[in-house]
């Protein structure tokens, strides 16, 4: 019997599977610590008025100074995250950081503009969640006004119970929702006139093939036209080159962000590459 066990454990964990498993094994126990030592920042992506160019948001992306490894994206350490539920600790670390930047910002008058924060489905599904927002709001002594959130489109086409209320009560406060990667789920089109949303976040996919792929213009500008009949604010997201802004802007779209305009940067040198704006524009 140990034989033939030890023989389909065998047949079933491939070398580069084990590998991957203790790869996971190592990331998850090091997670674990990484909050309590401090290893997580913030990087902040501007987002501006397409027409104007004025700055109208910052996205907050979630960064990991991994102490072997360097500067890890989301990609890295995300789903490991999800899948051993240091989503919700994590989650609440990025929202309070946000509201914490969110308050020098608005205080200094460096940037009075919303933090966009991006949620994972393991919190915003939590029936407390509006209620833990409201805390970290109370304690950061600031208004949701000064906060955006960020759902993906997989969030409002699983089981909607309680998503409205949820959302209400985030409004409620002050914060505006955005659904994020707009376009690659599989939104039901009438969720999007019952739930209470503000922004569709056109997906960089399509950004990609602007201005000339046909395919990606025809999707870009039906988005566009449908945002606009159900009254939502429209932002596109991997915007590259200054032709695909000047399309977008032609087109309607009410913001831009991407390499085109500037990448995710460090507080600092968000506050820096401000500094370098208002002196530009000044010269
Ligand atoms: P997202 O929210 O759709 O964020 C946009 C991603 O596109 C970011 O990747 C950003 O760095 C990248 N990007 C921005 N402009 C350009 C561009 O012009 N060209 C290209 N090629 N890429 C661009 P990032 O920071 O690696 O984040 C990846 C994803 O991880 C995010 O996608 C978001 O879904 C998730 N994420 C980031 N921070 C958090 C967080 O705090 N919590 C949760 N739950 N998810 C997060
Ligand atoms: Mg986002
Ligand atoms: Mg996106
Ligand atoms: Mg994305």
């Amino acid at each position: 019997l140990a034989k033939s066990s030890g023989r389909a454990t065998y047949e079933f964990f491939e070398p580069s599977m084990a590998a991957n498993a203790y790869a996971d094994l190592v990331l998850e126990s090091e997670l674990a610590h990484a909050i309590a030592r401090d290893e997580f920042a913030l990087y902040y992506q501007p987002q501006v008025d397409a027409r104007t160019g004025a700055l109208t948001g910052a996205e907050a992306l979630l960064r990991w100074q991994h102490p072997q490894r360097g500067l890890l994206s989301p990609e890295a350490f995300i789903m490991v995250a999800e899948r051993h539920r240091l989503m919700l600790p994590l989650g609440e670390w990025v929202m309070r950081e946000a509201a914490r930047q969110a308050r020098i910002w608005h205080e200094t008058g460096v940037a009075e503009v919303p933090i966009a924060v991006n949620l994972s489905s393991m919190q915003f599904r939590l029936a407390s969640f509006a209620r833990s927002v409201a805390t970290v709001l109370e304690q950061a002594g600031v208004p949701g006004t000064w906060l955006e959130l960020e759902l993906t489109e997989r969030m409002l086409t699983e089981d909607l119970s309680g998503v409205p209320e949820t959302l209400a009560s985030l409004r409620a406060l002050g914060l505006h929702i955005s659904v994020d990667d707009f376009g690659t789920g599989y939104t039901s089109l009438s969720h999007l006139t019952l739930l209470p949303l503000d922004k569709l976040k056109i997906d960089q996919s399509f950004v990609a093939g602007l201005p000339d792929d046909e395919g990606s213009v025809a999707i870009t500008r039906a988005m566009l036209q449908m945002a606009k009949g159900l009254g939502l604010r429209v932002s596109a997201e991997g915007v590259r080159s200054s032709a695909q802004w000047e399309a977008l802007a032609l087109w309607g779209c009410d913001e831009v962000q991407g390499e085109a305009i500037g990448a995710p940067m460090s507080a600092a040198a968000f506050e820096a590459w401000l500094r370098g704006r208002v002196s530009t524009i000044g010269a």
